[in-house]
């Protein structure tokens, strides 16, 4: 991943260790170190030491050690760049290196495709829902509270009843047969796709960032 690699060092010289593992996991000061039961395997006993004048934790019985930014990552299941953000964050760290690095956002390669297929999907659902003919839906939308900010906020929408259009819509956009299928849309209607959820209501499923990463239909 290309980024500066010296940011890495100025982050974790304004990290106090102690402080960022200690918001995680409880620690006691041991001699010149501190100790905690390790989070990264089945410890009862206290098998973490973190060291401040090192800037690195180690557990002595699974092995897992690391500075700041590692910690981080391994106990939050992130990326690298996300820990390295989060702990200049939590050491008030400031630099416009950190702006740059925004843009990188853990992608996961073999989902990218399904997740922009859903990205595509998810507002030609929302657009149907304002036509004639999802009327009916968004009626049914509103007889249960969800007005219009409601509808937006959660990203509503309708598929619309010719699901061989919405294949074909997305197809236009560059989207593949095979990802269609993926992500779990497609019927077969003789020799042809459809979308599956025609004529339904959808609520997408949204992760943490806000990217669609399911979809729910209602009965
Ligand atoms: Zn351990």
């Amino acid at each position: 991943m290309a980024f500066d690699e010296s940011l890495t060092k100025d982050v974790l010289v304004h990290a106090d260790i102690v402080k960022i593992i200690s918001s995680y996991i409880n620690l006691s000061k041991k001699g010149r170190n501190y100790v905690g039961v390790c989070p990264f395997h089945d410890d009862t006993n206290p098998s973490l030491t973190v060291s401040p004048e090192k800037k690195m934790f180690k557990c002595f019985v699974c092995g897992t050690g690391g500075n700041a930014i590692t910690f981080v990552q391994k106990y939050e299941r992130i990326s690298f760049i996300e820990a390295l953000k989060k702990v200049a964050d939590m050491s008030g760290f400031h630099d416009p290196r950190l702006e740059k690095s925004v843009s990188v956002k853990k992608v996961d390669e073999k989902k990218e495709p399904l997740y922009k297929a859903l990205t595509d999907l998810t507002l030609y659902y929302q657009y149907a829902l304002g036509t004639n003919e999802g009327a009916e839906g968004l009626q049914y939308l509103l007889d249960r509270k969800l007005d219009a900010d409601l509808q937006s906020k959660y990203r509503l929408g309708y598929a619309f009843r010719d699901g061989k259009a919405t294949i074909e819509f997305l197809q236009s956009k560059g989207h593949s047969l095979k990802t269609l299928e993926d992500i779990g849309i497609t019927m077969i209607v003789g020799n042809a796709r459809a979308d599956r959820n025609q004529g339904r209501v959808i609520f997408p499923i949204c992760d943490k960032d806000g990217q669609v990463i399911g979809l729910v239909l209602d009965d």
